[in-house]
């Protein structure tokens, strides 16, 4: 009998690529898809048509239920949320309710639904958490101090579920993921911000960039490596929580210095203007992740380093940006 997933957050990158991942596993692979008429149902639908949409909502928890119901799922993946930290300072009382109580609701509705106890639950748990870190590199002990209404939603997802493992003995795994992209990575990101510039200013359709604080640092990987980390936390006898990361911290210079090598540009500073409307009222400055746990009991690291994450970005920019040329 195939395995059979069920994943929330089905038309965000994590969602495809772990479609993907789970396709080639042999899995039966359920995406939740939420709202009428979704721009973002087409892609899915195009790029991943073995997946079978299920319409359902993380603010409607009887929508939950029926998804479970219905999909009957060995493990459920919840990677649902508001996830832009610049647009939870604007939206809080959204991101607390998507992406902070949607994971309480997915996790009641299991509880629900589930009675023989057979679905196993991942949490799509941030390294937004730590936000002005209390030590570096973080670990699955480092206390979290968020900064943004992004990362106190996460904080509260992360601790529910811990207590739904604790409360109900559920196998109930919380992945906390450092920042990951891919050619798949949403425009108002600032990797993609930046490999997109770059190929636009390349193909002559862009002369300048609005932006913000130059000063953060990231430890950035490769979403199609941690979607597979995602999966072996649920392979595991036990459950329990780990840090996905590279181990290595980039700045913003860096980010941009690869992008414009990447179609031959030396100089880009010149193409930057620097914008208000992008500063955040409060910032994460640097993030550093200790994954040694993920290897030692997943067996799990990262394959895609910084540079080839950012020439496959670009590569996939410059692909998009010449076909709007033509
Ligand atoms: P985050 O780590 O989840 O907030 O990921 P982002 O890719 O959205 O932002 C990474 C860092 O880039 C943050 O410190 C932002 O403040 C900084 N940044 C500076 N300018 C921009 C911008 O124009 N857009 C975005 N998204 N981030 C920017």
């Amino acid at each position: 009998m195939a395995k059979r997933a069920l994943i929330t957050g089905i038309t965000g990158q994590d969602g495809m690529y772990l479609a993907e991942f789970l396709l080639d596993k042999g899995y039966l692979v359920f995406g939740l898809i939420r709202g009428q008429n979704n721009p973002k149902r087409l892609i899915v639908e195009q790029e991943i048509p073995k997946v079978e949409l299920i319409e359902g909502d993380l603010a409607d928890i009887s929508s939950l239920v029926e998804a479970l119901v219905y999909s009957e799922p060995d493990e459920v993946y919840n990677l649902g949320a508001m996830s832009f930290v610049a647009l939870s300072f604007k939206q809080p009382e959204l991101t607390g309710n998507i992406t902070g109580l949607g994971a309480m609701r997915m996790l009641e509705a299991i509880r629900i639904a589930d009675k023989a106890k057979k679905i196993k639950y991942y949490q799509a748990s941030s390294s937004e958490m730590f936000g002005k870190v209390r030590e570096t590199p973080q670990t699955e002990l480092t206390p979290f101090h968020p900064r943004s209404p992004y990362g106190v939603a996460k904080v509260y997802a992360h601790y529910i579920t811990l207590n739904y493992r604790e409360s109900y003995d559920m196998f109930a795994c919380s992945g906390i993921l450092f920042n990951h992209e891919s050619p798949r990575r949403g425009y108002e990101f600032v990797t993609r911000k930046a490999t997109r510039f770059a190929a636009r200013v390349k193909l002559g359709l862009q002369k300048e960039l609005a932006f913000g604080n130059f000063d953060s640092k990231r430890d950035w990987g490769y979403s199609g490596d941690y979607v597979r980390a995602m999966w072996l936390m649920l392979q595991q006898d036990k459950p329990d929580d780990y840090v996905i990361a590279t181990g290595e911290t980039h700045s913003i210079k860096d980010l941009f210095d690869l992008a414009f090598a990447e179609v031959g540009i030396k100089d880009w500073k010149p193409y930057i203007k620097q914008d208000e409307r992008f500063m955040r009222p409060a910032e994460v400055d640097v993030l550093t992740g200790d994954y040694s746990k993920a290897k030692k009991v997943l067996g799990w690291e990262p394959k895609v380093s910084f540079p080839e994450l950012i020439k496959m970005m670009v590569k996939n920019d410059l692909e998009i940006e010449a076909k709007k040329k033509d």
